[in-house]
């Protein structure tokens, strides 16, 4: 069984409901997405011809706050995949206690296949369909796969060129030239190592005999591997959606960050060092497996041969819930992403919180401020974890699920 990444967040989310004695009525509100737009979005491409996209943001919960998450351009990318991301959002704005509910959105493209302006007037056109729906009070978006600082410069002066005044706090991951934040590039990949070294101290495994593999060298994957590699680590493999480069000996990450900065179409193929498959890298004789790249990657049918003990999910769902019970099954910790990729919106929320007080905060203020909210969010998932005999997984599930909860609860149902 591979369940779908809407699947997967619904079973989840009944977990946690479970373990919280959920009423029935809040389980369900809590499923529901609050409110879900698809919009049209047409592009006049360099010849001449119109194509007519389709694009999505959902807005999966606003109780804690104005909902936040990023957007997707990818060509697979459909509303259950924006349904499940957004779900994502809120139990992990809630789990590191960021004032925000979740969103996600997406249009359904590959933005390599189109020109730097076809992609501008794509964006701009996205954020003119949801435009009645976002804004610093409303829902504010952000990179996601396949979207990056420049996108979110578009959808910033888009926005703002239609309300007639500079609005910063729209979105975050912008340029910092234009009100991002310093550390903001790199913030996933620094959570990611944060709780690596979190989940390796709890294991009492030396992160400087560890043999770690990252799938997807992209931005979050490729600082990902190299902070892992800065802590002591020994990356062994990397991969992008062309394929993968594995030496036992080590990678060097920044050489390899390098070399696709200078325009390498992949990692596959680097010299000294031998071509693997996406495949065969999450199988690997590696004692950290690092999914960052999409979801639905590590499914019941190749668990069984996935022989890291701790797997850090990068991505959003890498790992399906049936492969999370093989993996338990066999001992292995999996460090959730919820809290494992949290470090970007975590981020996220200090541009916010720059851009409307308009008073900028140095990198090292940024890093360290997100280091202690990563090691915070890690500590209490894992004393729930210990308490309760629950899987990371759970227990991050029940402290996001069981804040938003709560937070209904006092609110009350209006009318
Ligand atoms: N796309 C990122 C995520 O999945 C960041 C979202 C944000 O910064 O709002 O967490």
């Amino acid at each position: 069984m591979v369940e779908s990444a809407w699947e997967s967040a619904q079973i989840q989310l009944a977990h946690a409901a479970q373990e919280l004695r959920l009423d029935d009525g809040t389980h369900e509100l809590l499923r529901m997405p609050r409110r879900s737009i698809t919009v049209s979005v047409p592009l006049t491409r360099t010849d001449g011809r119109v194509e007519v996209l389709t694009g999505y943001r959902v807005q999966h919960n606003l109780t804690r706050g104005p909902a936040k998450g990023g957007t997707r351009f990818h060509p697979a990318t459909d509303l259950d995949e924006v349904r499940a991301l957004a779900m994502w959002m809120t139990w992990k704005c809630a789990l590191v206690d960021i004032p925000f509910g979740g969103a996600k959105g997406g249009v359904a493209v590959d933005p390599h296949a189109l020109t730097r302006t076809e992609l501008e007037r794509l964006t701009r056109r996205y954020v003119s369909e949801i435009l009645p729906v976002i804004g610093p009070e409303k829902d504010i978006p952000a990179p996601d796969v396949g979207t990056d600082e420049q996108i979110m410069a578009w959808m910033m002066d888009t926005y703002s060129v239609q309300s007639g005044y500079t609005v910063r706090g729209v979105v975050t991951g912008k340029p910092v030239s234009i009100g991002g934040s310093r550390g903001r590039g790199g913030a996933t990949s620094r959570g990611v190592q944060y709780t690596t070294l979190c989940a390796l101290r709890d294991l009492e495994m030396d992160p400087h005999d560890m043999r770690v593999a990252v799938q997807g060298f992209g931005k979050v994957g490729g600082l990902a591997a190299q902070y892992l590699h800065d802590a002591g680590c020994t990356v062994v493999a990397v991969s992008d959606s062309k394929g993968g480069a594995y030496s036992a000996r080590g990678l060097d990450p920044v050489a390899l960050l390098r070399h696709r900065r200078s325009g390498a179409p992949s990692v596959a193929g680097y010299p000294g060092t031998d071509a693997i498959t996406n495949e065969e890298l999450l199988e690997l004789d590696v004692d950290v497996l690092v999914p960052a790249a999409l979801h639905g990657v590590i499914t019941e049918e190749n668990a069984g041969r996935v022989r890291a003990r701790v797997i850090v999910e990068a991505a959003n769902g890498p790992v399906t819930p049936s492969a999370d019970a093989v993996l338990a099954d066999r001992g292995a910790t999996v460090v959730p992403d919820v809290l494992a990729n949290a470090g970007g919106v975590a981020v996220s929320y200090f541009e916010w919180v720059q851009d409307l007080a308009a008073y900028w905060w140095s990198e090292d203020e940024v890093n360290e401020r997100l280091r202690v909210l990563m090691e915070r969010a890690y500590a209490e998932v894992a004393s729930l974890a210990a308490a309760r005999g629950l899987s990371l997984r759970r227990a991050a599930q029940v402290i996001g699920v069981g804040r938003v909860a709560e937070a209904h609860r006092t609110r009350g149902l209006y009318p």
